[in-house]
């Protein structure tokens, strides 16, 4: 039995589609009905997810890549014994062994890695459409005694960086927080999104993490990518190479990020994008 998880629609259909290309005997774990699987329990949380998987003792796991699809896998992972990979691109059986294919190397290269059942593995998001199946849906829910506490929430941005058109990036060069403030003022106008590098995510604390772009991060593909003092280090253009339209302003001409430009801007990030912010104003007032 192969078991499908994610708590949010995208990371089930991806989660699935690399699921049917390794078997069809498919029972899916989620928070909302969905017909890639012919059997799926539907589960409240993170907590519900944890212990649904662990009872269920699968031999394998295909899990949705996102931060906390990534969290209920490691759990899950450590709770079963079982080997482990985030990132996959695919995934194939040989007899008790799961090949995956990841990528390595910041995304520069394909690497195959043969992992041991039980195996949870967790995949990177991808546009395919799996086959469909009239579903049985299990509603009963598993009682679960959490651990953890909710001290406060906080309304995120809920913008899809995915299918964002535009996506304003921003690096460490942006300067600091007053520049985030411009480069989201940009986003705006731009009818876009806003994101940017590790630097700015988890280190800076300048963006939350779903804002991040990257092999840790999101992976996009926008008409047009406007990346603001981002040095275009391999793990970070790995999530934006798709992009149709890069557009990268640095202060070093020999940035890596040129390589990957289709227009390098030799410029203060700062000073770029409030002239552009005010252009742009400009124009929608006349
Ligand atoms: C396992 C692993 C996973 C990682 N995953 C990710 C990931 O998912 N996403 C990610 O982004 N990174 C990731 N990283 C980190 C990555 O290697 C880089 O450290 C990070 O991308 C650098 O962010 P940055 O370009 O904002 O900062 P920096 O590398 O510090 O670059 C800042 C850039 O801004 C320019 N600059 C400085 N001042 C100005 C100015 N005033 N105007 C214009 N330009 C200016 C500089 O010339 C430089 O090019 C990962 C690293 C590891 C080891």
């Amino acid at each position: 039995m192969i078991v499908v998880f994610s708590l949010d629609r995208d990371g089930f259909r991806s989660a699935s589609f690399i699921a049917q290309s390794i078997g069809r005997d498919l029972v899916g774990i989620s928070t909302e009905v969905s017909n890639y699987v012919p059997q799926l329990r539907l589960i409240g949380g993170e907590e519900e997810a944890v212990e649904a998987l662990s009872s269920m003792r699968p031999q394998l796991v295909v899990s949705g890549g996102s931060r906390k699809d990534l969290g209920v896998a490691a759990r899950v992972a450590a709770r079963l014994r079982a080997s482990f990979s985030s990132n996959v691109l695919a995934a194939k059986l040989q007899g008790q062994r799961l090949e995956v294919e990841r990528p390595a190397y910041g995304g520069k290269v394909k690497a195959s890695v043969s992992l041991e059942l039980p195996a949870v593995i967790c995949v990177s998001g991808n546009d395919s459409s799996p086959d469909t199946f009239p579903v049985q849906v299990n509603r009963e829910h598993l009682p679960v005694r959490s651990k953890i506490r909710v001290l406060e929430r906080r309304v995120r941005d809920s913008t899809d960086l995915r299918s964002a058109k535009v996506i304003v990036s921003v690096g460490r060069g942006i300067g600091g927080k007053e520049g985030v403030e411009l480069a989201s003022q940009l986003a705006q106008v731009l009818g876009g999104a806003l994101a940017g590098s590790r630097a700015v995510t988890a280190e800076l604390g300048w963006l939350p993490p779903d804002r991040q772009i990257g092999i840790s991060g999101q992976r996009v593909k926008p008409d047009v990518y406007l990346a603001l003092g981002i040095s275009g280090q391999p793990q970070h253009v790995f999530g934006m190479r798709e992009s149709k339209v890069v557009v990268a302003v640095n202060k070093d001409r020999n940035a890596p990020i040129a390589e990957e430009a289709d227009y390098l801007v030799v410029a203060d990030a700062l000073t770029f994008a409030s002239e552009l912010l005010r252009a742009l104003k400009n124009e929608l007032r006349r």
